[in-house]
């Protein structure tokens, strides 16, 4: 097996680190604050002192950072990936970032004969630590197929969509559905409750027919518990929608309820509350209402 790296140690990145340790594989490890890799040293990973180290050393190297700077940063700046890359390495990037930069990125490393897949993923903190995530992958036929056995260490599902740029494209998918549903969810709640009606007796209702979907399975009970406990904060959400904006401004693709659900969280974000999944999406419409979707 090839020693693979990994760059970004955070909530994701940490957990797929430990499932590539589990899996058996011999992981190098870099974070910015070099704190976080303690953990892993101690679970066998070695500890590099630089993105460019880190790659000196492995075959295979996954990036998972916040947003696409950042990105840019480990990968193409000072003491990054590429000044200790060689051809015939691959890069798996599982951050989401702008699909236009995954499709340049993967052009400057394949002129350098370094191979590039896109794999941003979902299934949360939960599903990087129990490694159960769902990866959306973008890259050659060839590429990806390197890339699965180190994405099956991590992810329950691993779907090729395209050639690079298409997974970072089918998580901004991802992302319009799940807030736009979340949007549907919170006024039908809201309009539930106005109606004098038992919010349990409804979700047991329309969960199981046509309107049922994800959101509304595990959100709907959350709200009506009032535990606005984050599987995804509105704050990491909002990254994800400003991407979803530019990306379709780009292709001239019209994105209404996605934008309206931004200005939306922003009233949230300013009230203190990007803490807070973002199913609390329901706080805003409640508001217009008057009235809170509890028991
Ligand atoms: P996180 O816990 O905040 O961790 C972010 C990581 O990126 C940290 O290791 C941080 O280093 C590093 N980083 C940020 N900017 C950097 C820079 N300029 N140079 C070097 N390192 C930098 O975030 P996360 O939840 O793991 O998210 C990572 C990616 O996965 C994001 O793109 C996010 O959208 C995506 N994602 C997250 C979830 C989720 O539920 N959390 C779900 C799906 C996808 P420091 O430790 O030094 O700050």
């Amino acid at each position: 097996m090839e020693r693979v790296g990994v760059v970004g140690l955070g909530i994701m990145g940490g957990g797929m680190a430990a499932n590539l340790l589990r899996a058996g594989f011999e992981v190098t490890v870099w974070n910015r604050t070099p704190a976080k890799a303690a953990p892993l040293a101690e679970a066998g990973a070695e500890v590099a002192g630089s993105p460019a180290e880190l790659a000196q050393r492995c075959g295979i190297v996954v990036v998972c950072v916040s947003d696409t700077p950042d990105v840019l940063e480990v990968v193409t700046g000072d003491r990054g990936i590429l000044d200790g890359a060689r051809p015939g390495q691959l890069v798996i990037d599982c951050s989401t970032i702008a699909p236009g930069t995954a499709r340049h990125l993967a052009g400057e490393l394949g002129g350098r004969g370094i191979g590039a897949v896109d794999a941003p993923v979902s299934g949360g903190s939960e599903g990087a630590a129990n490694g159960t995530l769902s990866a959306m992958v973008g890259g050659s036929d060839e590429d990806v197929a390197r890339a699965r056995p180190v994405l099956d260490a991590f992810c329950a599902s691993v779907t090729h969509v395209g050639p690079a740029g298409a997974g970072q494209a089918t998580k901004l998918v991802n992302q319009i559905l799940v807030v736009v549903t979340m949007l549907g969810v919170s006024e039908a709640l809201v309009f539930a409750k106005a109606q004098g009606l038992d919010l349990d007796a409804v979700l047991a209702a329309v969960s199981g027919g046509a309107a049922g979907s994800w959101m509304l399975g595990n959100r709907g009970p959350q709200v009506i518990d009032r535990d606005w406990r984050p599987g995804f904060t509105i704050d990491l959400q909002q990254k994800d929608l400003r991407l979803v904006l530019e990306a379709a401004d780009d292709v001239g693709a019209p994105v209404l309820g996605t934008a309206l659900v931004h200005q939306l969280y922003r009233t949230l974000q300013r009230d203190g509350l990007g803490g807070e999944g973002n199913h609390a999406l329901a706080k805003v419409i409640e508001r217009l209402a008057g009235l809170e979707a509890g028991r």
